[in-house]
Parts: C-alpha cells; sequence; structure tokens
C-alpha cells in the first residue's frame, strides 16, 4: 500500500495538485448538525441543500469505503477592468474542470490496481479537506492555508483502498484570529459575524439562476457573470497570490455580444461549456446575466439590444432587461418600457416595468 500512496502522491504533483492528503473514513456527523442550522438561519436555501444531496455517511456512497484522498489545484486570480464591456468571471471555474479530471486520473490509478474509486462523491469536501490538514477555515466558509490562500480547487476520492494515512487535524479550525476583513468587504454582507455565510444573500448562490433574481442582488452584481471573490481579493491569505493576476485563457462573455446574438448564442454555449462545463453553459442562464451586466453598466449603447430583449420568451430575461433599462435610463427608455407594458401579461414582469418606469422619475 505504501508503494501505491507513493505512485498517487507523486502523479498528483505531475498533474498539478500542489497538496494531496490521505484520511481515514470516518462519519461526518457535524455536517448534518451544520445543515440543519443553515436550513433554521436560511429557510430560503433549504431547497438548495436539498438538491445538492450532500450525506455526511461515506458508508452510503461506498459501503467498504477505507481511506479519503482529498487534493488541492492552485489557480491564480484573473485580472478584470470593470470598463472592458466584458462580464467576470471568477478564474475557479476555469480550474475546476481541470482538477477534477486531474484527479479522475488519479482515481484510474487505484482502479487499475483493483480498488473502487469514486471522485467528487457528494460528501461534504471541505469539512474533509479540513480534517485532513489541507487547511483551516475562513470567515468567508472557504478553505485556506499558507500556500494557496483559498485560491484553489478542492478534489475528493473515496476508495476501499486501505491506503497509509496522514496525520489528520482536529485542531484549529480556524485561524482567522479577529480578522474580520471579508465580512465587511462582502457587497451583500452575506457572511455574519460567526463566519457562516448565508447563502441567499451570497451573489455567488444567485448567479445563472433559472430564476428572476431579487434586485437587491442584481444591483450588487456589477458585471460579475460568473464567481465572486470579494471575500477572498481582501483576505491577507490571498495578498500575494492577487498581486500576480493574470490575464483570463479566454474571454467567453462580452456582453454586448451575447445581447446581439441572443437568438444564436450555440457557438458561444460551446467555448463556455469547454472551458468551464456544460453545467454552466445555459444559454438563457448567461444572457440573463449579461442583461444585469448592462444594466450596471449604464452604458446607453446596451438599451438597444435590451429593448429587443425585454420581448425575449423568458419571463427573467424580459425582468431584468426592463430593469436594466430602467436602471441605465436615457432618452428612449420611457417609450420602450411603456410599449412593452402594453404586451405583458406576466405580474412578475409588469411589475419590474412598473418598477423601471418609476425609476426613471427619479
Ligand atoms: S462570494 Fe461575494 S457575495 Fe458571496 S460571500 Fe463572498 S463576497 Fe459575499
Ligand atoms: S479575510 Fe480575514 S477573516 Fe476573512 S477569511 Fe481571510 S483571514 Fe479569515
Amino acid at each position: 500500500m505504501h508503494s501505491l500512496k507513493n505512485e498517487l502522491v507523486n502523479k498528483a504533483s505531475q498533474l498539478g495538485f500542489d497538496r494531496i492528503k490521505f484520511m481515514q473514513v470516518r462519519q461526518l456527523e457535524l455536517w448534518d448538525e451544520e445543515i440543519k442550522v443553515r436550513r433554521q438561519l436560511d429557510p430560503d436555501t433549504a431547497r438548495y441543500w436539498e438538491e445538492r444531496r450532500l450525506t455526511a455517511s461515506y458508508a452510503s456512497v461506498m459501503e467498504d469505503g477505507r481511506t479519503f484522498i482529498v487534493a488541492s489545484y492552485q489557480y491564480a486570480p484573473y485580472r478584470f477592468e470593470e470598463s472592458s464591456g466584458k462580464g467576470y468571471f471568477n478564474a475557479h471555474y476555469a480550474a475546476y474542470p481541470k482538477g477534477r479530471q486531474a484527479m479522475q486520473e488519479l482515481a484510474a490509478i487505484l482502479i487499475e490496481s483493483g480498488f473502487a474509486a469514486v471522485v467528487d462523491p457528494p460528501l461534504p469536501i471541505k469539512q474533509i479537506a479540513y480534517l485532513s490538514g489541507i487547511g483551516c477555515f475562513g470567515k468567508n466558509g472557504l478553505i485556506h492555508n499558507e500556500t494557496n490562500g483559498s485560491l484553489m480547487t478542492l478534489h475528493l476520492i473515496l476508495t476501499n483502498a486501505p491506503l497509509p494515512v496522514d496525520v489528520p487535524n482536529e485542531s484549529c479550525i480556524t485561524d482567522c484570529g479577529s480578522c474580520a476583513r471579508c465580512i465587511h468587504s462582502c457587497p451583500t454582507g452575506a457572511i455574519s459575524n460567526n463566519g457562516r455565510v448565508i447563502l441567499s444573500k451570497c451573489l455567488r448562490y444567485h448567479m445563472l439562476s433559472p430564476g428572476i433574481i431579487p434586485r437587491d442582488i442584481r444591483e450588487k452584481m456589477g458585471s460579475r457573470m460568473l464567481g465572486c471573490e470579494d471575500c477572498q481579493a481582501c483576505c491577507p491569505k490571498n495578498r500575494a497570490r492577487f498581486q500576480e493576476t493574470v490575464e483570463p485563457e479566454v474571454q467567453i462573455f462580452d456582453i454586448m455580444e451575447i445581447l446581439i446574438s441572443h437568438s444564436s448564442l450555440k457557438a458561444l454555449m460551446e467555448r463556455i461549456g469547454k472551458l468551464v462545463g456544460k453545467n454552466y453553459a445555459r444559454a438563457q442562464r448567461i444572457l440573463s446575466m449579461a442583461a444585469i451586466a448592462a444594466g450596471n453598466s449604464g452604458n446607453p449603447a446596451y438599451v438597444e439590444p435590451l429593448s429587443r430583449l425585454i420581448y425575449h420568451p423568458h419571463p427573467q430575461i424580459r425582468a431584468h432587461s426592463a430593469w436594466a433599462i430602467g436602471k441605465i435610463g436615457g432618452a428612449s427608455a420611457r417609450a420602450v418600457l411603456e410599449a412593452a407594458l402594453t404586451k405583458e401579461d406576466d405580474p412578475r414582469v409588469r411589475e419590474e416595468l412598473q418598477y423601471a418606469l418609476a425609476r426613471l422619475e427619479l
């Protein structure tokens, strides 16, 4: 088993993982408690937790599971200029599929050796990462360590291989001390004083959601299309990493391009899917986010494409477009909104149109 572990460690390093830990499986009893607290604190997001179907029981995933293998895949944060006409996306989303693919390669070694291995099983990975010694919890709810800060994606294998384990970390659950920068930097006040993130207030939770995003959240989204890292950029653990920002490999969210080519986004979805995974390449949701980013830019050039989107078949796109036109304002905004109101049947969109019209009076 020592030689198999060594092979995994060496391969992990070649694949770009900077840290890998082996831990004996255990029940994650604290997780069930945590979920109860989160549901009570934030009932609007109870369904989200149900849909994720995370379990505290490794045995429900693999009855004869013996070892958790946790690995961290670091990435450099992206450089971003608000005025570029591009929608912001966080480097995490481009790194995650690469880390997952690399973890599949590690799992293949176990499978070739005759063991079972499940990559990214539905277990609370952050808790396992903390227990295994990958890092500590920050008050922003993320795992960080002295090498990567929190700029890493975390990946997990559950296997029945009885591999030698590393010394677990059960002492320091957090090393934030009296720091509270992330709490104060969060644009929506989503991080509570005890370091719990209130999901319904977190911008990331609402991104690419299928419904109409609450107005107060839209207002704070700026040009973010995928991800928010305000609570990481301010963190002292990430200071050095944010001094080395890099250009994104490709720019996937050109706001004007998305708004103009709204009826033929297939090629763009393929590009997005290749970079960040198909799960995020959903045309209607991206269009919906682009309308919000356009509104937040205040750029009058977006009113013309938005005035066509205000008749889109999907109500959330109509609602966000109405809001965006009302926010940008300008000479044609009133006529566009009034004309749309005469044809709109959906009460939620009508309310957005009325709100947008009222906003023009301010
Ligand atoms: S991701 Fe953004 S919105 Fe969510 S907690 Fe962090 S700073 Fe707040
Ligand atoms: S900003 Fe401060 S409190 Fe927040 S995670 Fe970083 S060290 Fe912890």
